[in-house]
């Protein structure tokens, strides 16, 4: 179905040596407008640099506003920096009632990062599932969590493991799954990677690590639409 051509780590380990909490991401630092001025500034500047180091003449009409374009542009790759996880799980974990146990299953959540070794995008698509333990997350708000984990320098089977971690923190559920398939463009056009291949990881906590809820979860996930 899917090539995994990554040489991907054990992706149980890479989330179980994760000591972040929820609060735990780098959040950058509160600034007012100026600050943020002379930060987008010198970003510009340096992409100004980098245009002229590949034989670009940044004073090209069509260039000339490109710089400040960039700028603006990966700060909004990057906001994940900007956004608070306390912010986003604030009001939305709410108590369980009926079939506290039953699976919550969120698939097909679209996410766009950057992979941190080429600066270029990596993008795909998240599957979360738990078994709620009393409390259950709003809907929505898996969505926003991958949002802020993936809007940030980052590698596909880290960002998996915090995903799962982040879950687990927030809820204490009997079991948390996710499962990300992503493209990434510094495989695909460097031609490691076919155009239409995808990276498949997959963090399990708990008991969803328990054979017959995995295989549950990964049917679900299976199901999902947008597949070749
Ligand atoms: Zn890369």
């Amino acid at each position: 179905m899917t090539t995994n051509t990554n040489d991907t780590p054990d992706l149980e380990s890479v989330a179980s040596s994760l000591s972040f909490t929820t609060d735990g991401f780098i959040e950058r630092a509160a600034e007012n407008a100026e600050q943020r001025a002379e930060r987008e500034k010198k970003l510009s500047d340096a992409v100004r640099t980098l245009l002229e180091c590949i034989g670009e003449d940044v004073t090209r009409p069509d260039l000339i506003k490109t710089p400040e374009r960039y700028a603006r542009a990966m700060l909004y790759f990057t906001r994940g920096y900007e956004m608070s996880m306390d912010e986003v799980l604030n009001g939305a974990i709410f108590a369980a009632s009926g079939h506290s146990s039953d699976m919550v299953i969120v698939r097909d959540i679209e996410i766009f990062s950057l992979c941190e070794h080429h600066l270029v995008p990596f993008f795909g698509r998240v599957h979360v599932g738990y078994i709620p333990n009393g409390h259950v997350l709003g809907l929505s708000k898996l969505a926003r969590i991958a949002e802020l984990c993936a809007r940030r320098l980052q590698v596909q089977e880290r960002l998996t493991g915090q995903i799962a971690e982040v879950v687990q923190n927030a809820l204490s559920p009997l079991g948390v799954g996710v499962v990300i398939e992503a493209s990434h463009m510094c495989m695909v056009m460097r031609g490691v990677q076919k155009p239409r291949s995808s990276t498949i990881t997959s963090c399990m906590l708990g008991t969803m690590r328990e054979p017959q809820l995995r295989n549950e979860f990964m049917a679900m996930v299976r199901g999902s639409g947008g597949r070749d």
